[in-house]
């Protein structure tokens, strides 16, 4: 594939961006409902906040995938 042949020839930094593209470096957390639990993105596992979400309660890297977490309202 001419697109294979791009990216081997292409610099490191770019090789990297490449493979952060595709391999995401933040865990999204989902959050089902208002006040409700969330859903982090690499596991099945769902967290819930007494209150607030997950960053506002010093979550700054998801306890599962050690990823930096990353909120989404869903
Ligand atoms: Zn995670």
């Amino acid at each position: 594939m001419p697109e294979q042949d791009l990216l081997y020839q292409s610099s490191p930094a770019s090789l990297f961006a490449v493979q952060a593209r595709e391999t995401p470096l933040t865990c999204t957390w989902t959050q089902d409902d208002e006040d409700s639990y969330w859903a982090a993105a690499c596991c099945d596992h769902l967290f819930v906040f007494n209150d607030g979400g997950p960053v506002e309660n010093g979550f700054r890297y998801c306890p599962y995938c050690g990823l930096e977490l990353k909120e989404a309202k869903g």
